[in-house]
């Protein structure tokens, strides 16, 4: 079933994402073959090559080189970069002096990050890139025996990824040939909960996908009313879940799920195994740095920085994906050396509550604030804060100070409104940028209600580093190759 789909169905149908995708899965399983130091050195060439692509191609790189004295040719994966981290604020600022000179800006394919964390960023990929990226998500999906055309049901959709094909020559493909269904999760209450129930029973699919926190709702729905059919595979993605709730979905479906890393700046980069012990970010796609930023009583905080090793269009170089995770202590008993975090901290999005006792996943509103941003003028940056029911706190912060600024504050609360289905009583407060977490993440809901703490906030104590202490991550950086 797979290799018809990889070498003919999807090439054919989608050949924008798919063109060569047979080769591209060959070429991320021979990597996967070779003895870890060749793989070592595999990656750090590959990283050589996309820096020194940026110092020829890409104004914006040239001069950040020239200034920290950087030679691309010489880099290595066994120490950080000396170079400066770079924010999504400075995507915004950059412009085009970030894309490489050696594509037309026609021939990039523009995306836009996910609203989850400020109002989204345009930003551009090559297609080569995109083609290596989506073959590299496949490929993690067949860690977790999910192979291409498996019946899959996709709990999630924002409004764009469903309305994005809508013919009905494009349903009957996804639904078909591809064996996809989505249910969009908007709302999240019974009534949307037993309809996922019916397609989930009518279709029966082998894989279930879907952001954590759904899972979780629909886990604890299919717990109370009762379910006949078992999917064979668990992935969930977005948004991070506490333990109980992931305890909670693998006793009710009786298997283990698979957490898997992804964004739309990056792509999906990281997956866990068939171990469980974490998730490892695959060395064939990025090259990831965790810059240590706080302690909890588990251990150190890292913010997760990665350079993107399959983007030459818009090289992203030390890119601050805006979350925060911790290590594992040790390797993973699988046998990988690939990078593996433990935990990601940083997608903690706290739910909207409402009248009715149904709750609004952040990431919906996050979806919201992607599709709007991209129009905005004045607004740079939302917080949306739950003060009590009924009543949101809006946080934000302009780029410039506009007429635009009170149409698009309107053009919020009312999209918001509409989005849970209530009017909300609302508050605004200018602020000069959205204060950030103690874990060093902006987070796009707060709850101020006691019910809705945050799942980790509690754990963290930041303190000054113990004198002798050596991170998870230097340890593995000390197992780096050689130039
Ligand atoms: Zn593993």
């Amino acid at each position: 079933m797979s290799t018809f789909h990889t070498h003919f169905v999807l090439p054919i149908a989608e050949p924008e994402r798919y063109g060569g995708l047979a080769g591209r899965l060959r070429q991320i399983r021979e990597f996967e073959r070779l003895p870890e130091k060749q793989q070592r050195r595999t990656q750090q060439a590959r990283l050589r090559k996309l820096l020194e692509h940026a110092y020829a191609t890409v104004p914006h790189y040239r001069k950040q080189f020239d200034d920290a004295d950087f030679d691309p040719s010489k880099a290595r994966t066994d120490r950080p970069l000396p170079l400066p981290v770079l924010h999504r604020n400075d995507l915004r600022k950059a412009g085009s002096s970030l894309l490489s000179t050696a594509y037309r800006v026609s021939d990039l394919r523009k995306a836009a990050s996910s609203g989850t964390t400020s109002t989204p960023v345009q930003f551009y990929r090559d297609i080569e890139g995109l083609r290596n990226k989506t073959a590299l998500n496949l490929h993690l999906n067949e860690w977790a025996d999910y192979y291409a055309g498996d019946s899959v049901m996709m709990l999630w959709g924002t409004h764009r990824d469903l309305t994005m094909r809508p013919s009905w020559l494009w349903r009957l493909y996804e639904e078909t040939t591809m064996h996809r269904i989505s249910a969009p999760s908007g709302v999240i209450d019974d009534e949307i909960l037993e309809r996922f129930r019916q397609r989930y029973e009518k279709h029966r699919p082998k894989v279930l996908y879907a952001y954590w926190t759904v899972l979780a709702a629909f886990a604890a729905y299919l717990q109370k009313h009762g379910m006949k059919h078992r999917p064979k595979v668990l992935i969930a993605t977005a948004e991070v879940l506490g333990g109980p709730g992931r305890k909670l979905i693998e006793s009710v479906f009786g298997l283990p799920v698979y957490d898997h890393y992804g964004s739309r700046d990056v792509g999906m980069i990281g997956a866990e195994c068939r171990k469980h012990e974490g998730i490892h970010f695959h060395p064939w796609g990025s090259y990831v740095e965790f810059d240590p930023i706080g302690y909890t009583p588990d251990g150190p905080i890292y913010r997760l920085l990665v350079t993107d090793l399959l983007n030459y269009g818009q090289p992203f170089i030390r890119y601050d994906t805006g979350d925060c995770v911790t290590l594992a202590d040790q390797l993973c008993s699988c046998g990988h050396w690939f990078p593996l975090v433990k935990q990601v901290l940083g997608r903690v999005a706290d739910g909207i509550l409402l009248p009715d006792g149904s709750m609004v996943p952040g990431i919906m509103l996050g979806g919201q604030m992607e599709q709007m941003g991209q129009t905005f003028r004045a607004i740079a940056q939302v917080q949306f804060v739950q003060k009590s029911v009924g009543h949101l706190h809006l946080r934000y912060a302009v780029k410039e100070n506009t007429k635009f600024q009170q149409r698009e504050l309107e053009s919020i609360r009312g999209a918001i409104d509409l989005l849970l289905g209530c009017h909300m009583r609302w508050t605004l407060e200018q602020v000069v940028e959205i204060p950030r977490e103690v874990s060093g993440k902006i987070r796009l809901c707060v709850s101020e209600m006691q019910s809705q703490a945050s799942t980790f906030a509690p754990r963290l104590h930041p303190g000054p580093k113990p004198d002798n202490f050596q991170s998870p991550a230097n340890r593995l950086r000390l197992r780096g190759v050689a130039s």
